[in-house]
């Protein structure tokens, strides 16, 4: 009966994805580092620039604060894509974090810097200190594909920046994005209550990328609900950075807020008139969503105390892996497949050990570790050069 087969299939996809993502502690942490303080002076930074229209002092001195800033964190692949319209011309900032696991996929996070009639605090300074704080907390935190940040300019203009940038660099390069996440306008009203988040997803022509985008947009409204307090609308993608991705068939989401401020393309639209709390919450829930779609590794020297003196490198690993215990007394250690069988083991642990790899195909592997009744498991990704 192929209509059962089809139901059932249905039912197993369907409850594979509502079980398949959970609360990760892991990316708790990293959402416990998002910072009010952080978002609030970045955001200050940014209105206090001006209005940001492409080709003005403003735009130029904004673009600039941003490179100053990723190259305070240690970042390394920073570029600027010009951007030429109406005889104006100016930058977008690409700034990318190699992955691990897949280096040539990019999980794209954008939103636009430029701003019109106004200081943008909402429209879009909220989004540009989202993905610094998204930037800078993930730095060093290894994650499965590469990341792309990206601050687009002349949005304002008829998301001239972005259209651009796909056109002089996603097409000719084939660049291979796993999904591109926007944030534009998330600011929401001060004095208002601002407790919901539009997640928004594709509904455009063409339709080929139409169910991935769902199909993202679903996992980004859980990851809203896991990690903030805000409730989810679901909505359409239209009118932002993610239209000239969507149009040659990426797979795109977003966020926008759902009580839609009077001030944005304004002169009102500023500190004053913008919601703090609502601003750290979309953050929050913006670093659950991209730990869950960039794939963070998880680091257990910060999720689990009993062993947080081992350190375990490197991960994804080639022929040897090492295992430094320090002080930490390990008094067993093996490696399993995701079967259980046991690969390797070694009941006597010396501070700093060194496991051949070799000879095992690629893929995860589980290292565990044992300290009197104690036992924790890392996951230990296998991946020949
Ligand atoms: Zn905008």
């Amino acid at each position: 009966m192929k209509l059962t087969h089809t139901l059932l299939l249905f039912g197993i996809l369907l409850s594979y994805t509502a079980f398949g993502q959970t609360h990760n502690a892991y990316y708790q942490t990293l959402v416990n580092q998002v910072s009010a303080d952080q978002l609030e002076s970045k955001l200050t930074s940014f209105a206090n620039f001006g209005e940001k229209q492409l080709g003005s002092p403003e735009a130029s001195n904004a673009f600039n604060w941003l490179v100053d800033l990723y190259e305070s964190w240690g970042y390394t692949s920073i570029e600027q894509h010009e951007v030429n319209a109406w005889g104006e011309s100016g930058y977008n900032l690409i700034v990318t974090k190699t992955g691990t696991v897949y280096p040539d996929t990019y999980i794209i996070i954008d939103g636009h810097y430029d701003t019109i009639n106004g200081p943008g605090a909402n429209d879009n300074g909220s989004g540009t200190a989202i993905i610094l704080e998204m930037a800078r907390i993930l730095k060093d935190i290894p994650t499965e594909y590469s990341i792309k940040f990206i601050h687009f300019t002349a949005e304002e203009w008829g998301l001239i920046g972005s259209y651009q940038y796909v056109e002089d660099i996603v097409l000719p390069q084939n660049l291979d994005i796993r999904l591109v996440f926007n944030i534009d306008q998330v600011g929401g009203i001060a004095g208002d209550i601002n407790d919901t988040i539009t997640c928004e997803q594709d509904e455009e022509f063409p339709s080929s990328n139409n169910s991935q985008s769902s199909l993202f947009t679903n996992q980004l409204m859980t990851c809203v609900e896991l990690y903030s307090d805000l409730e989810t609308n679901l909505g359409e993608a239209y009118g932002s950075d993610y239209v000239p991705f969507q149009e040659e068939g990426f797979v795109v989401t977003g966020l926008y807020e759902y009580n839609e401020s009077p001030y944005p393309h304004t002169s009102e639209d500023t500190l004053e008139n913008v919601d703090f709390g609502f601003i750290l919450q979309v953050a929050k829930a913006t670093m659950g969503a991209i730990c869950h779609f960039a794939v963070v590794q998880e680091d257990m020297s910060v999720n689990d105390a009993n062993f947080d003196q081992v350190q375990i490198f490197p991960n994804p690993v080639d022929d040897e892996l090492i295992v430094q215990s320090n002080s930490a007394k390990i008094s067993k250690i093996h490696l399993t497949d995701l079967t259980g069988k046991i690969l390797w083991s070694s009941s006597k642990v010396e501070s700093e050990m060194k496991i051949n790899t070799s000879h095992l195909p690629n893929g995860v592997y589980l290292l565990n570790l044992m300290k009197g009744k104690l036992s924790s498991s890392k996951k230990i990704i296998v991946q020949h050069k």
